[in-house]
């Protein structure tokens, strides 16, 4: 049978995927199909939203690895296949932009007004849990692995630490980057009223990275353990 979760790193790293998708079979037999009858119940798991951002976009390519794989392209691969998944699964969803087009005004790129035009998005979804989407790079290649950042409220460190500890768990053991506060620099982050991380996945200037975020296969993997981590956050699944 081909298995489209196939990825380096022997049996220990097959085996914590499965272990997700396990948890995902679990949170998804809680959750059930999405219900068209709504619920008065707080915190009811029929009114979140998952909105997904694909970082930069448009003529805002983002950190662009030396041959020249621009990050944007990456993001918009990655959130769309975690949207297939949130599809699947019949999970509300919302994507800040599905191509490859910034959310500033057509005439004149503003990063600000993009930014600004993001974090309203968000805020004008019902009940959102925001996922945003990028690469990291750095001047020298030595630097590898995922590093998730979270806004600042408990609800985003929590969603950040338990997304991190999938990502690290399952594709890069023995990693010891740790999730981190969002800066004030992150805009979006700064300016949005939800449960909201950043993932930098990994990093383009880092040669065995580049190649494997280049991957479908791996933009698929890494697609299914955010989802799963969002599963697991929202069905209270959280671990240690
Ligand atoms: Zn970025």
């Amino acid at each position: 049978m081909y298995c489209i979760f196939k990825v380096k790193g022997g049996n220990k790293t097959a085996l914590i995927i499965v272990a997700i998708l396990l948890v995902v079979a679990i949170a998804i037999s809680i959750l059930g199909p999405k219900q068209e009858e709504t619920s008065d119940a707080a915190g009811s798991m029929g009114d979140f939203t998952l909105v997904i951002d694909p970082g930069h976009g448009g003529i805002d390519g983002g950190a662009v690895a030396a041959d020249g794989t621009k990050e944007s392209d990456i993001n918009l691969a990655i959130a769309l296949k975690l949207r297939a998944l949130a599809e699947f699964y019949a999970l509300e969803n919302a994507m800040t932009r599905q191509d490859d087009s910034s959310r500033s005004g057509p005439e004149r790129y503003s990063e600000h007004e993009d930014l600004v035009s993001r974090a309203d998005f968000v805020n004008a979804a019902e009940n959102p849990v925001l996922i945003s989407i990028h690469q990291n790079c750095y001047p020298t290649g030595q630097p590898s692995g995922p590093q998730v950042l979270y806004a600042a409220t408990e609800s985003s460190e929590s969603l950040g630490k338990l997304t991190h500890q999938n990502l690290i768990g399952s594709l890069y053991p023995g990693n010891r980057r740790v999730a981190e506060p969002a800066s004030r620099k992150l805009y979006v982050l700064n300016h949005v009223s939800c449960p909201a991380i950043l993932v930098e996945c990994g990093f383009l200037s880092n040669l065995s990275d580049l190649a494997k975020l280049s991957d479908s296969s791996y933009q698929t993997t890494l697609s299914t353990v955010l989802m799963a981590s969002y599963l697991q956050y929202r069905t209270g699944l959280t671990g240690t």
